[in-house]
């Protein structure tokens, strides 16, 4: 599939939207979902173009494992969650609704049931904190 320069997070990318960052490097990029489907869910891209992980190159893929790594253990460290979910989805088959490769960071508590994705956008003044607190634990 061709790379959409105006998909979402291409936008986002460019500062074109609207982001709450908790980390960036040269070459990638991590910041909050806007439907979180639980709090903390974080979202960490590769700056170059690639639409799943069959496209990314092998710098750009060790690049945006390194961030979900780092990112990951943060928001574990700021949330105290005991479980925590990575979730990488290639293609709308598999229930992929952006077209620029993302990890998606959730953390996860016992019985605490939930969805990939959530259903609602989150408002900003719930959302800065949550950046804030993820930041901090980096
Ligand atoms: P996918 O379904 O492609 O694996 O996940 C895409 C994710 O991007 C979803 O969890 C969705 O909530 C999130 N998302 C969609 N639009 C925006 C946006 O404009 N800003 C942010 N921060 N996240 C978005």
């Amino acid at each position: 599939m061709a790379y959409d320069p105006n998909n979402i997070f291409a936008r986002i990318l460019r500062g074109e939207l609207p982001k709450f960052a908790v980390y960036e490097d040269d070459l990638t990029l991590a910041f909050l979902d806007i439907m979180p489907a639980t709090e903390g869910h974080t979202l960490v891209i590769p700056k170059e173009q690639a639409v799943t992980i069959f496209d990314v190159s092998p710098e750009g893929a060790a690049a945006t494992i390194r961030t979900t790594q780092k990112v990951a253990a943060a928001v574990k460290k700021a949330f105290a969650s005991p479980g925590l979910m990575l979730a990488q989805l290639n293609g709308a088959e598999a229930g992929q609704s952006v077209p620029h490769l993302h990890f998606h960071i959730l953390p996860r508590f016992q019985g605490l049931d939930m969805k990939l994705h959530g259903r609602t956008v989150a408002d900003a003044k719930v959302l800065a904190p949550v950046a804030e607190k993820i930041r901090a634990a980096l």
